[in-house]
């Protein structure tokens, strides 16, 4: 039985992650949230795990109060991260907390020999070239979480060892395909929020809907099948069946296909290299009829070249990029900013923040905090 640590297990993808478990021969020895305390008290009851943490210290108080008669453990903090991470005994440990705080726990997961079902993408965007290469030195796995992931790693398979000529990365386009740079101006915090194809939590709906989210995800294939950016090629497929594509170098494509449900990529990325039944609805492609392909249009989401150039700089551009988008969402979420000055922001912060090519960790904890104050401090 596997033994699973889930870190944001109150989130999007952590309560799907708990959803599918029953389908997963394994057992849950940690459980974390910032604040929601209720959701990870009744998982907690539910899983019997070893530990638990609430980042949120006040938060954690109550926690241990509502469990004080279990004999679960009730941590905080990142110091509580990343014990859940690295010292509860896990073998597989789902990141699926939400922006760069993922880093340091994924971080101590590797380097205590877990292997990683990675759902947190700002940990490759940030230190991507540090993770894998800590990775492999460990011996560990990075299991891919994300569908367009998933998808790729699932083509990369039928490959027999062939090396990817090109991955064909699909967008759902979010909620303003179609929309001109201009009418992107008056878009509201609402019409963000509402994605067509997948429920999610709001940072990644917000990076959806400006297209960041793709950028952030070509940064993440790139250190994940260790491509040049030049070679992933951006799709914008409307009704997110294709999940991405792989093309060998006779041409031939080879596509993953499913229902847009996160369900299956997870549990793919815990049951890995075996497939087991999942309670997701069956693909039905008469019913889905037809699947539409587009370019991008780069000039209503300028968010897809800052990645593309952030991707082909290296050193510390992906840290200052998610940095920048991480604070600039976060203003945007609290009405302080209008849309499209996410990537106004983000494209100031590249401008402005000297640029270092070979990074320590501390060089891109350096780089983060330098691009959120910088966001921040913009008037
Ligand atoms: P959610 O916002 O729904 O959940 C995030 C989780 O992280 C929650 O458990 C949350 O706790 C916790 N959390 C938030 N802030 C902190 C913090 N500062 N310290 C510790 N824990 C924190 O996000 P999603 O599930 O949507 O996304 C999680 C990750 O997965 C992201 O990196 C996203 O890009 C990626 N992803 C998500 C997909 C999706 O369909 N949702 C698809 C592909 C990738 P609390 O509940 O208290 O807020
Ligand atoms: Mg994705």
């Amino acid at each position: 039985m596997k033994k699973i640590a889930i870190l944001g297990s109150t989130g999007s993808i952590g309560t799907q992650t708990v959803d599918i478990l029953p389908a997963v021969d394994a057992q849950v020895v940690a459980l974390t949230t910032n604040t929601r305390i209720q959701i990870l008290e009744e998982q907690a009851r539910a899983l019997h795990p070893k530990m638990v943490c609430a980042y949120d210290e006040a938060a954690a108080r109550d926690l241990k109060c509502r469990l004080a008669d279990t004999e679960i453990r009730v941590l905080t903090g990142m110091d509580g991260l990343i014990a859940c991470a690295a010292e509860s005994g896990a073998d597989i440990v789902v990141t699926a907390v939400v922006g760069m705080v993922g880093l340091l726990p994924t971080l101590a997961a590797i380097d205590a020999g877990k292997d990683i079902a990675l759902a947190n993408k700002e940990t490759l965007v940030c230190a991507g070239e540090l993770v894998m290469r800590k990775a492999r030195e460990k011996g560990v796995k990075i299991l891919p979480v994300d569908s367009e992931h998933s998808a790729i790693f699932q083509c990369v398979q039928a490959a027999q060892g062939n090396p990817i000529d090109k991955i064909l990365l699909t967008a759902s386009g979010g909620p303003f395909f179609g929309k001109t740079a201009e009418q992107m101006r008056t878009v509201t915090r609402e019409q963000a929020l509402a994605h067509p194809n997948w429920s999610m939590g709001a940072k990644i709906t917000i990076d959806s809907a400006t297209m960041m989210n793709k950028g952030l995800e070509l940064i993440e294939a790139m250190w994940l099948y260790d491509l040049p950016p030049e070679d992933i090629e951006i799709v914008v497929h409307r009704e997110s069946i294709v999940h991405s594509a792989v093309e060998f170098v006779d041409g031939s494509v080879i596509a993953q296909l499913g229902v847009p449900d996160m369900r299956l990529p997870i549990q793919y990325a815990l049951t890995w290299p075996a497939r087991v039944p999942c309670k997701v609805p069956r693909l039905r492609l008469a019913e889905v009829a037809k699947l539409t392909f587009f370019e991008p249009d780069r000039q209503a989401f300028p968010a897809l070249t800052l990645a593309q150039r952030a991707a082909a700089q290296k050193g510390d551009r992906g840290a200052v990029l998610n940095g920048a988008n991480e604070a600039a969402v976060g203003l945007f979420l609290a009405g302080e900013i209008g849309f499209a000055e996410i990537a106004e922001r983000v494209a100031h912060a590249l401008d402005t923040i000297a640029y270092h090519k070979d990074v320590t960790l501390d060089d891109i904890l350096a780089a983060d905090a330098a691009a959120r104050a910088l966001v921040r401090a913009q008037p």
